[in-house]
Order: structure tokens, then C-alpha cells, then sequence
């Protein structure tokens, strides 16, 4: 096992599913309110309160300098947005990431909302990128290699068409919100560190409908796809274990409240 990898102890995976379970609960909230009209500035203001109120506090907060409690990219942005006054539009879809850090470690992870009603090649998109995540996280079992991940990622994603961003990956989680390995979501399989017991990562891909080229915007922070197409971005955080990954985040609570949610405008 590589040195620079630092496994966790079942204590420190206690610890760490506690922060991950919360970001799912960040999420749901971000779930009701999603809508054509809410600003992701309050969005990011919701998050960020009830991170507090569960006595935690925010990662990507003063990371870097970067200064919002989530990351949230709309449309053409890839990931790294940043929370603006601009109102949701029917038929965007917007990505919110989200890492907290409580009782010493981090959790992190993402999800991509649609905004009312979204065109079939977007919800396709959202679909191949969702399944993309669960084929990537199928192969992180302890005595696989980090290529192995990312290869399933790169492959269900290719197979649709669409491009794979290579300049940002996903990553080893703990203490710090990133520690080695790096997970990209292309490479080759059999490559890369081998995978441990007690390693946790979070697993990333971020799928763009057209070209994988990238470019950052003038803020510093907001990376968007280079030809302005959609792009998507699932993330759960993941424990190492024999046979198969443990998810330590989760998409359960969103889930909920999207059906609910969806339910309610049968009913209207
Ligand atoms: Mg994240
Ligand atoms: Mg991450």
C-alpha cells in the first residue's frame, strides 16, 4: 500500500459518515427549493446556516479563498460556480457541491438538479453522468487500482458521446478536504495507486454533453465547458472496503423530496 495514502480507522469512518450523511441532509434542503426564480445566493445562504445549526461548518468556505458554502454551476458551468443574485430559469440544471467539515473530517458531494422542466438531451446527459458515478464506485474495491475507477467513469461517459473533463479530478478525503489519490475520471484500468481497506476518496465525474475542454472564468473560480454545452457533476464520498465500496454520502434524503416534490405537480 502506498505511504502517502492515509487510511482511516473504523472510528474515523464513524466520524466521517456522520459529516458525509449531513452533506446528503444539506442536499435535500437544496431540494426544496430548487425552482425557477430562487437565487443560488439563497440557496447558498440556506446551506450554509443549516451546516451551522448541525454544528459543522462549511469546507470550500475560506477555501482558497473561494467565498460561499457551496459551489453551485449552472448550465454550461462544469464545477466551482459561485453563488450569484441571478434567479433560476425553467430548464436550467444546476449542480451543487458541497463539503462540510465536522468533528475533524470532511464529507463531499455533489449533485445536479434540474430546474422545472429540462430537455430530454440534458436529462439524458444528468442520466449517463448519475450512472457513470455508481459505475466508477462499483469498481473501487480494495486490490483494484485507482485506473480501474476511472475508466468506467471514462467509458459509460464516452460511449454517449459526451466529453470528460481531464483538468479536474476527484480525490482522497479526510482531515483535509483533499489528500492523495488523485481519482480522475479517465485513465486506463489496471493504473494507479492500488486501492486499501480504509481509504476513503470521493468520486466525482463531471461530464460535459459536448467537448471536454474547459475553460476558468474571470472570477478566478467558475470553470465552464469551452463550447457552452451542459455539463454534470454527481459526487459521493466512498469507503475502501473488501469486495466493495462503502457510499458514505448519500442521495437518499434528495431523492425523497424530488419524488415528493414531483408528486405534488401530479397532483396540482
Ligand atoms: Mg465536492
Ligand atoms: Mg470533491
Amino acid at each position: 500500500m502506498a505511504k502517502d495514502l492515509y487510511y482511516k480507522t473504523e472510528e474515523e469512518i464513524e466520524l466521517m459518515r456522520d459529516s458525509s450523511l449531513l452533506v446528503g441532509k444539506v442536499h435535500a434542503e437544496m431540494a426544496k427549493l430548487v425552482e425557477p426564480g430562487v437565487t443560488t445566493k439563497q440557496l447558498d445562504e440556506v446551506a450554509e446556516a443549516f451546516i451551522r445549526d448541525h454544528g459543522a461548518v462549511p469546507s470550500f468556505k475560506g477555501y482558497r479563498g473561494f467565498p460561499y458554502a457551496l459551489c453551485v454551476s449552472r448550465n454550461s458551468e462544469v464545477v466551482h460556480g459561485m453563488p450569484s443574485n441571478k434567479p433560476l430559469e425553467e430548464g436550467d440544471i444546476v449542480s451543487i457541491d458541497c463539503g462540510v467539515f465536522k468533528n475533524g473530517f470532511h464529507g463531499d458531494s455533489a449533485y445536479t438538479f434540474a430546474v422545472g422542466k429540462i430537455s430530454n438531451d440534458v436529462k439524458q446527459l444528468m442520466k449517463v453522468t448519475y450512472e457513470a458515478l455508481y459505475l466508477g464506485i462499483e469498481q473501487a474495491a480494495a486490490g483494484n487500482r485507482v485506473g480501474d475507477i476511472s475508466n468506467a467513469i471514462q467509458q459509460h461517459a464516452e460511449n454517449h458521446g459526451y466529453g470528460v473533463v481531464r483538468e479536474l479530478v476527484g480525490h482522497g478525503v479526510g482531515k483535509k478536504l483533499h489528500e492523495a489519490p488523485e481519482v480522475p475520471n479517465f485513465g486506463k484500468r489496471g493504473r494507479g495507486p492500488k486501492l486499501g481497506e480504509g481509504l476513503v476518496i470521493a468520486i466525482e465525474p463531471m461530464i460535459n454533453m459536448g467537448t471536454k475542454n474547459v475553460r476558468q472564468a474571470s472570477d478566478g473560480w467558475t470553470i465552464h465547458t469551452a463550447d457552452s454545452q451542459p455539463s454534470a457533476h454527481y459526487e459521493h464520498t466512498v469507503v475502501i472496503r473488501k469486495g466493495k465500496a462503502e457510499i458514505l454520502s448519500t442521495f437518499e434524503y434528495i431523492e425523497k423530496v424530488l419524488k415528493e416534490k414531483n408528486n405534488d405537480k401530479v397532483l396540482a
